[in-house]
């Protein structure tokens, strides 16, 4: 018995075993046989007993099980191997994903110096440039714009083939992505002189994720806009065929041979004309017939030298549009400050036309159109600065005015008479602030409340904003933009910093970046908005981060704006600020 088992131990475990459970089944112990041969051996074995119940002895059969387990074990080995295969490659496919995004944002955050820099170079605000300093500088924008670009395509095309792009498809109106790309893209088919024609059946929705579309379409008609001669023309159209929508992007550009038709969609694959450096990156329909694709289509081309190119795509039909496009710009919430005036005048028209003239420079404005309610609607309201008609009815302005400046709840307002009537002296007297005579340029108008805003209640506002952001280069770049446009400006380098410089002073408005060493901005942010003295800071998120589904839901929640570095952000910033804050007194409005 000893020498028969390899483990004698577990052989006599067996038989106690079967004693007592009366039975065992596949029980595998390992013989040798005299040759030193192994096998392995399976047993079956039950009790067997008398009429009495007294046990009589035990059955056991056994099988030779050598070669199954030999083939098991096989298996087994294999199995282990191929999941330690693909263990290690999630590993490094999720490592090629952190290190594509880390190194996106390595990359990007010194080409926003270059980028940024080189523009305000271009601005001359800081001197005149020679025409040579004008091409280099330009040389070294096209460059940088180039390597953004290449970036974020190389970025797009990673996430792609990890499969971690996210879509969020719904019902989208295809004329209304066909206009906004169309618009978007209006200026550079201008500058080559080309015909841009829509024929998008009315009422079309397509069942895709918003953004994505319109990358689709902006990436075909940029294309065909590149590569057509001036003067040609391009026509996008879309209808609906069999409860799908085809859209087509047809141009009179050169066409492409049939032995290319297929490469042009392999990534980094560019057509070279003769005599022409190549443009763009090579992966702009790599990416396209992957999106088409994800969503749910298929992207095709038909084309001939000479005659042009087709490029085509179906995607399924949507139902009914429920949710419109999401637009560039979020809509502030309401807790962002706006300079609020009141416009007094009993003429609708006259007010309508100062109500626009203001709403288009970020103001918000309450029309009065009863002189008689005036004092009492100012009081209650109490407006940022008020526009005030004189010859209404039943009350005159210099009543209104009188009104208002004898009242300590509306003394401090400042005033701007606007009126047809020629008679500053008497509003001076009273107390106006500005006096303009009617019809009033929207320029004269808009510098007359600035003035009057700058000097409200003694005091010249300071609209001072944070600027939070680790990298120096474009902290500067921030800082420089911002003062220039008349802001007060402090910094921060990282999340500690940022922290006592809000619990020191509260600033109107900070610009946050999210990564950050130490405390990050999310964290930051997440700390001002549980604390009600900064509850309603209004913060504008400006990262080059790649966000998370969950980060993206709670900036847009929490944060007034949010801008990504990857695309041009100064323009935007700007505007959005003058919307936050109202204007400055060096913005342009
Ligand atoms: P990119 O436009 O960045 O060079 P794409 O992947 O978008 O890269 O396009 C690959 C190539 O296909 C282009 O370089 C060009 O040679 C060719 N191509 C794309 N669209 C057109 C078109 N409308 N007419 C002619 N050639 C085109």
């Amino acid at each position: 018995f000893k020498n028969y088992f390899t483990d004698p131990e577990r052989a006599e475990a067996a038989i106690k075993l079967v004693l007592r459970e009366k039975k065992v089944t596949n029980y595998e112990l390992t013989a040798r046989a005299r040759d030193g041969k192994k096998t392995v051996v399976s047993y079956n074995a039950t009790t067997f007993y008398d009429r009495d119940r007294t046990l009589q002895g035990v059955f056991a059969a056994a099988r030779d099980v050598t070669e199954r387990k030999g083939l098991d074990q096989a298996l087994q080995d294999k199995n282990v191997e191929l999941e330690r295969a693909k263990i290690a490659a999630e590993k490094a496919n999720l490592a090629k994903s952190a290190f594509l995004s880390t190194m996106s944002h390595e990359l990007r955050t010194p080409l926003n110096a270059i980028l940024g820099f080189s523009e305000l170079m271009s601005d001359e605000r800081y001197g005149t440039l020679n025409d040579r300093q004008h091409r280099y500088v330009s040389n070294i924008r096209t460059g940088g714009k180039h390597l953004l670009k290449l970036i974020n395509d190389l970025l797009d095309l990673s996430r792609i083939e990890a499969g971690h792009m996210e879509l969020a498809r719904e019902s989208v109106a295809v004329d209304t992505a066909v206009s906004e790309v169309l618009n978007a893209l209006q200026p550079l088919a201008d500058g080559k002189s080309q015909h841009l024609v829509k024929d998008v059946e009315k009422g079309l929705a397509v069942w895709a994720d918003a953004t994505r579309f319109q990358q689709v379409l902006m990436n075909l008609l940029a294309n065909a806009i590149k590569f057509t001669p001036n003067g040609g023309s391009i026509q996008i159209s879309a209808r609906l065929t069999d409860e799908r929508i085809r859209v087509e992007v047809q141009d009179s550009g050169p066409g492409i041979p049939p032995e290319e038709q297929k490469r042009i969609f392999e990534a980094f694959y560019r057509l070279r004309q003769p005599g022409q450096a190549p443009e763009g990156t090579g992966l702009g329909l790599a990416i396209t017939q992957h999106l088409v694709k994800l969503q749910g289509g298929f992207l095709g081309l038909e084309s001939e030298p000479g005659k042009g190119s087709c490029f085509f795509f179906e995607l399924p039909a949507g139902g009914r549009v429920t949710s419109p496009l999401p637009r560039d710009e979020s809509p502030l919430p309401a807790t962002t400050k706006r300079m609020r005036i009141l416009v007094i005048d009993d003429d609708p028209d006259a007010a309508q036309l100062i109500r626009s003239q203001l709403t288009a420079s970020g103001y918000e404005v309450d029309l009065c159109d009863q002189p008689e309610r005036a004092t009492e609607l100012t009081a209650q309201l109490q407006p940022d600065a008020i526009t005030l008609d004189l010859l209404m009815k039943p009350v005159h302005g210099w009543e209104i005015l009188r009104q208002l400046k004898s009242n300590p709840r509306t003394a401090l307002i400042p005033v701007v008479v606007v009126s047809v009537a020629d008679e500053p002296g008497g509003s001076a007297t009273l107390g106006a602030d500005a006096y303009l005579v009617k019809p009033v340029e929207k320029e004269d108008l808009l510098a007359a409340v600035r003035r009057c805003l700058g000097r409200k209640g003694g005091v010249p506002l300071q609209r001072s904003v944070l600027v939070v952001e680790d990298d120096t280069y474009t902290r500067e770049l921030i800082g420089e933009l911002l003062r220039g446009q008349g802001y007060s400006v402090v910094t921060a380098s990282d999340g500690a910093e940022a922290r006592s410089a809000v619990e020191e002073s509260l600033p109107e408005l900070v610009i946050l970046d999210l990564m950050l060493p130490k405390i990050s901005g999310l964290e930051l942010l997440v700390e001002w908005r549980a604390h009600p003295r900064t509850a309603d800071l209004p913060v504008f998120v400006l990262t080059g981060k790649d966000l998370s589904p969950d980060e993206e839901k709670y900036l847009h929640s929490y944060a007034e704006a949010l801008l990504h570095k990857e695309q041009p952000w100064k323009e935007d910033l700007l505007n959005q600020l003058q919307r936050a804050l109202g204007p400055t007194p060096r913005g342009k409005a």
